[in-house]
């Protein structure tokens, strides 16, 4: 008869496990300090459970492989590379634009070295850090200065912060908008301390709804890009050009939080048009901010452009201090707007506007190259088939516009939801996940943002 003391003096000593041949090579990689934490955990589960039960647990017949499965589940990062087949280009989710070559090799070297950040080699004296940044920003939208802080929604507090002062900021009520994640237009305009002017209605705002609030206490009129939906019918904005007209008779500043924004017409390769900065700094808008990593397809980050009075009040300001981005950030936004100035090469070398360029065709040419290797490894639960479907840009930009692609999808012979979501529940715990979307019945694999077939053809022999 076993008893409990007899189970007792089967747990190991701590140092005559360190001492045994299959730790070292786990001391080695792990440490010391982490795989004597370990033990103690296990040794205390197994007591545990003996006092519980009355037995050992399984693993107590070779404690170094359970130290070494519970050492490798906790050194895997929770940031894994995935597989994005969601359909969806920009997925916020899924950290937003993959970053083009020449951005990840200005990173690296800027991670690992003392780079002039806020030093002008010229004379040796502190130089600005978004200055490099602003140059090329000038140049590509004509407008006078920039100001590059950590996403957009920190730039759209900076400018109400600083050119509000506390007063009245006139806003469309069809442009109260919610980001997502707790960004709401009315609550940004609270914590920056102005006070919210609504005018006009959801559907409708013409200029003379601006023009009959403008007074004394109005600091500025601000437009927000309705980038995550779509007012279709009986509607009625007011341009920022109509907008601009107006606050220059009453000496205001218009800005205008443009959400995504664009640096090149996007129509020239069929996709759905966006509105670009370049075109809102010609007509006059005091200040416009955009994100970094939605369709200019660098950073996150969020930049402004405008007129050189307000950015000097925007880095004067003590905010821009808190929310200043960063050497890695600027590296990668530079080397982002670097491909901007050679348009011509742009959509080969920029990831997100490559993979948002993606024929059609030539996703459904992929398609049915892979199906048959997917329908016979996965033949006895489901049926595989090359299907056409729509992607989605995605950070709320351009939401009406959809993208003609193509997918595989996997319909279960049982017809069963069970046996979808165990698929992809599955393709969710490779070594390299594999993330598609569930509708109508199918798990879909959307192949617009598989650039090599080779990373899906893990999944059959992983
Ligand atoms: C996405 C978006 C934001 C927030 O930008 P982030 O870079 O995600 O902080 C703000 N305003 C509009 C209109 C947007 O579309």
């Amino acid at each position: 008869m076993t008893t409990t003391q007899t189970l007792f003096s089967r747990i190991p000593a701590t140092s005559r496990l360190l001492c045994e041949a299959p730790f070292q090579p786990l001391i080695e990689t792990f440490g010391h300090t982490r795989v004597v934490a370990i033990l103690h955990e296990l040794q205390d589960e197994a007591r545990a459970q003996i006092s519980r039960d009355g037995t050992l647990p399984d693993w107590c017949d070779n404690w170094s492989d359970e130290a070494q499965d519970r050492l490798s589940t906790r050194n895997r990062s929770t940031l894994r590379p995935v597989l994005n087949l969601t359909g969806t280009v920009l997925h916020t989710n899924l950290g937003r634009a993959l970053q083009a070559e020449s951005a990840i090799k200005a990173v690296s070297e800027v991670m690992g070295s003392p780079v002039t950040l806020e030093y002008s080699l010229d004379t040796a004296e502190r130089g600005h850090r978004d200055q490099t940044v602003a140059t090329l920003l000038c140049e590509l939208t004509g407008a006078e200065a920039a100001c590059i802080v950590n996403n957009n929604a920190a730039a759209v507090l900076l400018m109400l912060a600083a050119c509000s002062e506390g007063k009245e900021v006139v806003v469309s009520r069809g442009e109260l908008v919610e980001i997502g994640g707790a960004f709401r237009i009315p609550d940004v305009m609270r914590q920056a301390g102005c006070q919210l002017i609504e005018v006009g209605t959801t559907n409708r705002t013409h200029l003379a709804d601006y023009r009959n609030v403008l007074g004394e206490n109005t600091a500025l009129l601000m437009k927000v890009h309705t980038s995550n939906y779509h007012i279709e019918g009986f509607t009625q904005s007011v341009s920022e050009a109509e907008l601009v007209a107006l606050a220059n008779q009453h000496s205001l500043p218009v800005i205008t939080d443009l959400g995504s924004g664009s640096l090149v017409d996007l129509t020239q390769w069929g996709l759905p048009p966006e509105p670009m900065p370049q075109q809102l700094i010609a007509d006059g808008v005091s200040l416009v901010s955009f994100s970094g990593d939605k369709l200019l397809g660098g950073p996150q980050a969020g930049i402004i452009v405008g007129k050189k009075t307000y950015i000097d009040r925007l880095q004067q300001h003590p905010l821009k201090r808190a929310l200043r981005a960063d050497k890695m950030t600027l590296a990668a936004l530079e080397a982002t707007l670097r491909l901007y100035q050679h348009p011509e090469t742009l959509a080969e070398r920029l990831p997100a506007l490559r993979l948002l360029t993606r024929s059609a065709e030539d996703i459904s040419v992929q398609a049915a190259r892979l199906q048959p290797l997917f329908a016979r490894y996965f033949d006895v639960d489901f049926i595989v088939s090359a299907e056409p479907c729509l992607s989605q840009i995605g950070s709320g930009s351009l939401p009406v516009g959809k993208l003609p692609s193509a997918a595989l999808t996997f319909q279960p012979r049982d017809g069963r939801g069970s046996t979808l979501v165990a698929l992809s529940k599955t393709l969710r715990e490779l070594e390299h996940p594999v993330i598609g979307r569930i509708t109508d019945g199918r798990l879909w694999l959307d192949l617009r943002c598989l650039e090599h077939d080779a990373l899906l053809l893990k999944v059959l022999a992983p």
